[in-house]
This record gives structure tokens, sequence and C-alpha cells, in this order.
């Protein structure tokens, strides 16, 4: 291309001007000067960059710069405007409160944006599903059969059919519906009677589930085996593994099985929501094989929208193999890149969740004692002897970090830490300080940690998941146990935290009513069913924003990149419609972000205050209930 020489005389001459004004005595060549992308300003910029375990934010800021994807600078409003060059974006928060993008170790988009998708799409060839009611065992059952008999003549063969039988709220568990599956009120032969054996036809109230042979065959063509090959203290556990996930992996590994492509922007779709929500960077584990290829998709082409640390389990899930599996896949710990990597190993359900969780509250001991260890594997599916348990000692042993993704009762884990002890004494490698380097942890907090069981979590250095959710799954089961003397084991939040346990900040769940509606019962230990679990565990909202920030990113191992806003860590971090620290407790569970930043990008700019800034909506327009 030819130059125009007066066009390049002029850059010169105008270069020559500038010079003094801008400070460039030392002649840097122009292209060595890289202006910063995006520059908010005239915020309130809580960086929480203490790591702590305290109440402190950290410093604040009026302005930030972001470049090539990072902090470049901190300071006041001066500092930062006068680094604009001709292209920064520039961002005037008037006064809005910015904090870090919010860390969440604990959810899986993919089920939301499933389970969303069946709900749209009751008609496709994917699943037909049918709620049945019944307000005792004998009307679920006549409901049942009407239900499959009238209605089950239009669907193909291959086709599945979901039967979602009563279950009550809050995911409490338990119920008629779990009684009538529990109970086999329905057997599998008696289901294939009524419907042949084309349709597979599955059951379900949570985390009671039945099949019959059509539906068995085809998980078997699916995935391969059949699971009566589970080896012996497998069985049950495997069987059970098998039924809280076919709902979702029926349809994704079966329906979606040679459509990746489509499975692939049901995926994004759910990413953006949770974008629009806050979520900088979630964990989670994958169920339902064909979503990794789906999010490995979205990698090469660079469009996750979420940071994503996986947490891989599908070594555990349906492998009759499990020990040696992770025998031969070794360590891949943050193998990946910044917006996905390899997190860890994690395990299936070491327990299920309410009611089959494994806790001290039952007796349940004497189960294994009297012989019954077919039911006891059901409750404690970790316990020593179980091909569960030898698996995390030889992953462990084998140079894996394998965390807890799941577990409720204290007893599972106790279990988990046995295998981890395990593994010290089998090998001399796996020293304390080792195992305290990985930063192992369990999630969930369900029914867990006993206060006796703190001095031992806090020697393994480990870290904890805790969610808000526990606080209403956990109620019936305390109020049937002893609410006085177990209350406390409910996300006991305070109590860690005092005995130098981090604790991090998990949303399970969707998005729909805002992130912060997850987070305030930590504050106010209200549930979903209107009581208060355990106020002496409450924290104050400055601890809950530590959880599901800094001690998040040291949860995931990621804190020299993420979880505080620092020079050199990644941009991530939100612009809120309301200041989180000031406003009315009753008030933080309506606080949602007006702007998303991940990576120095804009992921989501949400409409109204587009309009405000003269620039187009970025993202998903996420609606919340109390909205529509
Ligand atoms: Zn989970």
């Amino acid at each position: 291309m030819q130059q125009n020489p007066y066009r390049r005389m002029l850059l010169v001459f105008l270069a020559w001007m500038l010079l003094p004004l801008t400070g460039l005595a030392q002649q840097v060549p122009s292209e060595l000067v890289v202006y910063p992308n995006l520059i908010v300003h005239n915020a309130k910029i809580v960086t929480m960059d203490d790591y702590d375990i305290n109440t402190n934010l950290g410093s604040t800021f009026q302005a930030v710069a972001v470049r090539d994807k990072r902090i470049f600078k901190l300071g006041t409003n001066q500092e930062i405007l006068r680094l604009a060059g001709p292209d920064t974006v520039r961002i005037d928060a008037k006064g809005r409160t910015v904090i870090p993008g919010v860390i969440n170790v604990h959810t899986h988009i993919h089920d939301g944006a499933m389970n969303k998708w069946v709900d749209a799409n009751p008609n496709t060839t994917a699943v037909k599903v049918f709620r049945v009611p019944g307000k005792d065992r004998v009307e679920i059952r006549r409901n049942l059969e009407v239900l499959m008999k009238e209605r089950m003549g239009n669907i193909k063969p291959g086709q599945w059919s979901f039967f979602y039988l009563p279950n009550p709220a809050f995911g409490t568990g338990g119920g008629e519906g779990y009684d009538f599956l529990r109970q086999e009120d329905m057997t599998a032969q008696q289901i294939d009677e009524i419907t042949g054996l084309e349709k597979p036809v599955l059951l379900a109230a949570h985390p009671a589930y039945i099949i019959n042979t059509a539906a068995m065959n085809q998980l078997e063509k699916i995935y391969g085996g059949k699971t009566e090959d589970y080896p012996e203290g497998w069985t049950e556990a495997g069987f059970a593994d098998l039924g809280v996930e076919y709902r979702r992996e029926v349809v994704v590994d079966g329906y979606f099985g040679d459509k990746t492509d489509q499975l692939k922007e049901i995926l994004h779709g759910g990413l953006l929501e949770n974008s629009a929500a806050g979520i900088t960077t979630f964990s989670s584990h994958i169920m339902g094989i064909q979503n990794l290829d789906a999010y490995m998709r979205l990698f090469r082409e660079n469009r996750l929208p979420i940071r994503f640390a996986f947490t891989h389990y599908t070594g555990f899930v349906m492998n009759r193999d499990a020990e040696g599996f992770y025998r031969r896949m070794g360590d891949l710990f943050q193998l990946g890149n910044e917006y996905m990597w390899f997190q860890a190993i994690g395990l299936g359900m070491i327990d299920h969740g309410p009611p089959l969780f494994c806790s001290t509250m039952i007796d349940l001991e004497s189960l294994a004692e009297e012989g019954k260890k077919e039911d006891y594997y059901e409750w404690c599916r970790y316990s020593k002897e179980t091909k569960n348990y030898k698996t995390i000692v030889t992953a462990l042993s084998n140079g894996s970090r394998v965390v807890a993704g799941h577990n409720y009762g204290d007893l599972s884990a106790d279990h988990y830490m046995d295998a981890i002890e395990e593994a010290m004494e089998k090998s001399p490698e796996i020293t304390l300080d080792y195992i305290r380097s990985l930063r192992l942890s369990m999630d969930h907090g369900g029914l867990y940690p006993r206060p006796d069981q703190l001095p031992r979590i806090k020697k393994l250095g480990m870290f904890l998941g805790m969610g808000s959710a526990a606080l209403s799954r956990s109620l019936p089961w305390i109020q049937k146990y002893g609410f006085e003397k177990y209350q406390g084991w409910v996300m006991p939040t305070k109590r860690a935290l005092e005995a130098g346990i981090k604790v991090a900040w998990e949303g399970e769940g969707g998005v729909g009513n805002g992130l912060f509606s997850l987070m305030t019962p930590f504050i106010t230990r209200r549930n979903k069913q209107g009581l208060i679990i355990a106020a002496d565990q409450a924290v104050d909202r400055n601890t809950v924003l530590k959880m599901a920030t800094v001690w998040g990113s040291e949860y995931l191992m990621k804190e020299d990149e993420l979880g505080s806003l620092e020079p050199g860590k990644f941009a991530d971090l939100l612009v809120l419609n309301q200041d989180y620290f000031s406003v009315p407790v009753e008030e933080i569970d309506h606080i949602y972000p007006l702007l998303t930043v991940m990576g120095g990008e804009i992921r989501y700019l949400r409409d109204e205050y587009a309009q405000e800034l003269g620039m187009d909506p970025v993202g998903y327009q996420l609606r919340y209930s109390w909205e529509r």
C-alpha cells in the first residue's frame, strides 16, 4: 500500500507537538504505548484485597483502569482518567458500588440450562415429562397407571417418558412420592407390563428412582456395560447414582448425543444468564458426558463468558473400575487456560442429601454391624470398604487432587477424611504438608461439620463450600432427630471461621431470584420455610462477600489471578445497582449487577444502564422473578 507522505508528515508533526504534553519525553515508540481498553470511574470500588478471616474489605478506590484483560491501575478519578487513550471505553458508575465478580464454587449451570430447555420443549423427541399428582401412595399409583395407559400411546419407541411423583418443596426430600418408590409400590416389571419393552420410562421422586427394562437397555446402549456388572459394595450405590443422573444424562447423552452444537448453544445461554446475574467464575462437576464436549467447543471458540473450574467425576460414575481409571489418569490439576481448567477430581454423590444422608444423627453404623451392608452403602456411599473409598485413596496416592464436590451429612465427611488419612499412612510422599497444599474441600455443609470435626478439618488444611439451600433442605430432618441438638450442624459458617477454616460461597440452583438472595440467608439464617436456623451461626455481609470473592479464589487455588481487584489480576468486576454495604439487610436480595466485566471485557450491560450510558445493551437481559 502506498503511503501518503503528507499524512505521514502531519502525524510526525503532531506526535512531536504532543510529546511534551503527554510526558513521553523518552521517545517511546508509539506501538509500545498501550492504553487501557476500559476505565470505570466515579465509583466506590471495594477491592476485597484482604484475605484474612475478619470483616475487613480491603482498600477502596474511585476508579479502575483495565488493560489487556487485567487490572492495570486503581486510584482516584483524576489519576485513572488521565490514562485514557482514544479508544478507551469509559464507564461512569455515578457513585455506584463496584465489587469483584462473584465466584460460585458449586453450581451446575449446564443442568439448569438443560432443565429449562426440557421444560420449554415438552414435545420434542428427547423426553416427555408427566407430573403425577396424588396425596397418598394409593392415589399416586392410580394416577400413574391412568397416565401411562392413556398418554403413552403417542410416545415413539426409544423416546423417554419421565414421570415426576410428588416431591416436597425446598429439596427437603421424603414424602409420598419418595415412599412410593422406596417401598416399591410399583416395580420395574410392573411398569414393563403397562408400557411394553420399547419405551424407556423413569419414575422419579428425588432421591428415589425406578426405571423399566427399556430404559435400562437404552442406558446400556449409551454407556456400555450392564448395571448388574457393578462390583460388590457398588451395585446399590452405582444404581442410585445412575438414578440421580438419569433425568439429565438421558437427555444430554441420549438425545443430544449427536447434537453437540445445539447442546453447546443451550449451555451458552445458561452461562450468559449467570454472567448477567454477576458470576464470573464457577466450579462444578459435569453430569452428562456430552456436556464436556459442548463446553470444550465453547472453550476452543473462546466463547466462555464465565470462567469454568471444571471438576471431573465421570470416573466415579458408571465406571466399573474407578480405581484403575484414576490410577491411569494421573495429575491434571489446573490443565487448561484462564477460561476453563481442570480443577480436581470430584466425588460423585458422597451421600445423596435428604433423606438419604450419611450422618451420626441416624443410627446407621448398626446397619453395617447387622450385616445390612447394602442398606448401609445406600446411605453412606464412601464408607470404608467401598470401592468409592478405595478410589479416593488410590487417586490421592497417584497425585490427583480429589475433592468432595458433594456431601451432606457429618459421617460422610468423616469417611472422606478417613480416606485422606489412609492415603497419608500408605505412602510416605503423601505428607500432611502435601495434603494441606492441595486445599482439599467439602461442599454443601448440609449437616456438618460437627463441632468436634473442626480441628481435623483445620489440621488437613481443608476448605469448606457452603450453600444456603441447606437451611431449608435440612429442616424436617433436624426436626425429626432433634432440633435443638442439631440445628447448629446446619451450615455452621461462623463456627468454621472461628476455627480458622475458610468457607467459600456456593449458590447451587438458578439465578432467577438474583444472586444476592442466595447470600442473604448467611446473614439472617432464615430459611425458605420462614424459620431461623442456628442464629448464632450468622455472619455479617462483609464476611459473605469474602466467601463469594477472595475465599472462593483460594478455594479454587486461583488467588493470584482472581477474587479481588488488584493490579495484575484479571479484571472481573461488577457495577451494582445498589450499595451492598449500606442497604438494609432485607434489600440485599434485590441487588443485581448493571454491568459484568470478565477478563476486561463487558459480558453484560443491563439495558437500563446502557441507556444511561448511551451504549447498547450487552449479553442476555435477565429479568428476576420479582420483576416479572
Ligand atoms: Zn451439586
